[in-house]
Order: C-alpha cells, then structure tokens, then sequence
C-alpha cells in the first residue's frame, strides 16, 4: 500500500479519487465524533478526517495511535477550502507500518525549542523539522552547484586519502590513530594529495572533502569533522585567477539558493544574490581600518574572531557582505603559500559577513623553495618526503582554495551556530549520535 502520492503532489485531478498517502502522524485531534489527524511527509503535510459513524473500528485504531507513529492510508481524497492543502483524505483503510514509542524524546512541531543538546542527542528527530528539512535541501541544491559549474569549467572530481601518513600541514590539531603496527593521522585537509595531482596532468580537480580538525576550542564557527570544496588548478598565472573560480563559484552556488524558494520561506529568510566580481582588500589595508577602530590587531597577525567581525562590519557599510583578503604576510600564512616579495604572499581569504569562509593562494611550485619555507616554518621535510617528490619530476604553477560548506551554509542563511549546518554534529564533546 504504503504511497501514490506526497502530501504537496496531489492535485485537482486526484478529488474524489483513491489515493494512498503515508508518512508520520504529527497530531491527532479527535473530537468525538470526528477526528483530524495531520500526517507529515517529505514534501509537507496532509488532514485525514475520519467519522466514527462510518468506521468505528478505523476510528479507534486511527485515534489511539501515538504521535510520530508511521502509517500508510488509503482513502478518498476530497476538495475542502477550509483544510490545508484545499483538500482531506477520508480513510478507508489504515496500514501501521511502526508505532512510536510515548512520551517523545522532543517534539516536532512544539512551539517551545528543546535546548540544543536535547535536540542534537535526537537528531533523528530533531531533523523532522520542517526546518531543519529545509537547510538540508538547500545544502544538497548548493552541493549540486558546485558540482555543475565546476564540471562546466572543465574540473574533475577526485577523491584523496582520509587516512594519512603524515598531518597536512603540521600543526596540533591533528587526529592520531593506530594503523596496524603504525601511527596514522585523519586528513586535516587534502592539501597534500591535491597538489601532488596537479604533477599528474590531470590540471583541475575538486574534491568535497572531509576535514578531521582537533581543534580543542568549542566554538559556533568550528566543527571537529566538517567537509569542504577543495580545488586546485595548474597553469596558473597568479592567485587572481584561483579568486575567480571561487567568486565564480560562490556566486552560482548562492544563486541556486535564491531558486528554494519553499525552503527560504519556511527559514523566514530573503537573500540577494551577490554581485561579481567581490570585493579585494589587501591586508595592510584591513590593518589599517581595524586599527581606526581601535583593534589592537599588530601587522603580521592574523585575524581574531572580534578583528574579522569587525572587519565584517566595516565592509558591510561599504556595501560588501562577500569579500577578498589579500597579500597576507607571509608568516600567517601555511610553507606551501607562495611568497611575494620578502614580506608579503599570494594567500587570500575569502570572508562573507564578518566570518572566513576560504582560504586559498598560488602555491610554491619550485621544490627548493618548498623545502627553505618548511625549515622557516619549523617542518622537517623528511616528513614530508612523499610529497615532496612529487615535484621533483616536472611540476607546473598551481593554486587552489579549500572552502567550507558548513561555513557557507551558515553565513548564507545567517545560521548562528554551525552545527545546524551538519546531519550529525562533531565537537569538543560530541562524539554521538
Ligand atoms: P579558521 O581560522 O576560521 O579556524 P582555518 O584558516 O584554520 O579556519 P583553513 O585551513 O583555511 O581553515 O580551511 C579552509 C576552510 O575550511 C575555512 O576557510 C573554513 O571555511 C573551513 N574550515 C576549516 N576548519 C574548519 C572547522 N574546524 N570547522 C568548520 N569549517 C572549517
Ligand atoms: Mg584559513
């Protein structure tokens, strides 16, 4: 039995028809004689009204049911203005597919919020929401975007090594494991392998890839295990042409979002697609207008949290809410960055509203130059060994960015804390579900 049709997809044709629908009971209200139970499916919600009169027995099942139980209904679908949708279903026959267990963990459709732990220990619940629904499927159209301008501009999808030999680019913040009788690591990030791809010819390749970050702090900004849009391009001039793929990018990703409409309603949000190409602040400047600020940012540093909220602000009132950062100094930036001058480097960022949403630069390509910026760095390159070799047979210019979805999301929808951007939450002390 189980389903014809959604809850939105019926339409005139089908009154006074015999459908099947099916789905979760969200409310029953019985009133005695009659009783109207909404039923939730993937698409929305629909009312069956049943009348004891007619089927007592149907009636008693259909009422003593719990809340969130699963059922299928066959019944006859009838026009009714007063009823969401414009029209009832009134059951003829009831199948019930799993009863849910009372009380629930959380509500669904309570207007009081659980607090956030209570929601994200249920989250198989919790993503019943229509919300919740909603900046998942705006999360799979913007995935589905990437996907379709990259493919147009000629990149390929690869997928690199989750688990590692050495960390991506040195640091802590890196995930320990136990590789039969060796130490192994989570990729931080496929920094490593993407560039090693740009030897092979195969030019430009994107990954949506896993970054396992063991960052100690819990923020609203950092996830232990996100993903992102990793790329990297070969034959490139400077880090100018990388900034275009990614405003590129951005743009069209933000403009698929614009299309779910439904979604945006239900999220209460209006967004305007950006303008191209974004905004270029150098980062002497930014230096500069944090400190007319009163920020006690130094030259060198990287930003703060308060320093890029800040900066947010100050773009927002020239009209930027997407911006580029530029000519970062040197040493804020990773060893693979390629310098320019002494002092400065071809690194970026790329910041929507106060908040880093990428990072990317033209890469050294020139292996003794990689080796003096790892020592400078205080890397060893004998950890890097593999790596290293693979620009020692022929390696082109090259220049990538990584770019966080979850980040994305977040800024996107002025989400205010990321985890709502992800199914299922890692961090500081979440380890489930
Ligand atoms: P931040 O300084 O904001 O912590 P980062 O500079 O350490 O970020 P990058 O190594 O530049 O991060 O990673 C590229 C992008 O991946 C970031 O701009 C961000 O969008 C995303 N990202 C990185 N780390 C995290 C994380 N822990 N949780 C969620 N997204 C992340
Ligand atoms: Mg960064």
């Amino acid at each position: 039995m189980y389903r014809s049709h959604y809850s939105k997809d019926v339409t005139k044709k089908d009154y006074n028809k015999s459908i099947t629908v099916a789905g979760w009971i969200e409310d029953i209200r019985n009133i005695g004689s009659i009783a109207f139970i909404i039923l939730r499916d993937k698409r929305g919600t629909l009312q069956l009204t049943v009348l004891k009169k007619k089927n007592p027995e149907l009636f008693e099942k259909l009422t003593s049911l719990s809340r969130e139980s699963v059922i299928s209904v066959k019944g006859i679908c009838k026009e009714n203005e007063k009823v969401r949708n414009d029209y009832e279903i009134l059951p003829e026959r009831l199948e019930i597919l799993s009863v849910a267990k009372a009380p629930l963990p959380l509500g669904v459709v309570d207007k009081v919020e659980a607090d956030f732990d209570t929601r994200l220990d249920n989250r198989f619940i919790d993503l019943r929401k229509q919300k919740n629904q909603a900046i998942f499927t705006i999360r799979n159209a913007v995935i589905a975007a990437v996907h379709k301008y990259l493919q147009s501009q000629d990149f390929v999808e690869v997928h690199t090594p989750k688990i590692t030999a050495s960390s991506s680019e040195g640091g802590t913040d890196v995930f320990k494991l136990k590789y039969f009788e060796k130490e192994a690591f989570l990729a931080q990030s496929p920094q490593l392998y993407k560039q090693s791809l740009m030897a092979t010819g195969l030019d430009r390749v994107y990954e949506i890839a896993w970054y396992f970050r063991a960052e100690e702090h819990n923020t609203r900004r950092h996830l232990n295990e996100s993903t992102a849009v990793d790329l990297e391009m070969a034959f490139i001039n400077d880090e100018e042409e990388v900034m275009n793929v990614l405003e590129n990018l951005v743009y069209n990703m933000w403009k698929k979002a614009s299309d779910c409409k439904n979604e945006l309603k239900i999220l209460v949000k209006k967004i305007s697609v950006p303008e191209l190409p974004f905004a270029r602040i150098v980062y002497d400047k930014v230096v500069d207008k944090l400190q007319d600020r009163n920020s006690s940012i130094e030259w060198g540093q990287d930003l703060g949290t308060d320093d890029e909220r800040l900066l947010g602000d100050i773009m927002k009132e020239e009209g930027a809410e997407l911006y580029f950062i530029t000519k970062y100094p040197l040493e804020s930036k990773p060893f693979y960055t390629m310098p320019k001058g002494d002092k400065y480097s071809r690194g970026f960022d790329l910041a929507c509203k106060g908040i880093e949403i990428a990072s990317g630069s033209q890469r050294i390509h020139d292996v003794k130059l990689l080796e003096e910026r790892m020592k400078a760095c205080d890397l060893n390159p004998e950890d890097f060994e593999s790596y290293l070799k693979a620009f020692k047979y022929g390696m082109p210019p090259h220049g990538g960015f990584g770019f966080g979805i979850e980040r994305f999301l977040m800024e996107l929808l002025d989400i205010k804390n990321i985890r709502e951007c992800i199914l299922f939450p890692r961090d500081r002390t979440r380890l489930t579900p």
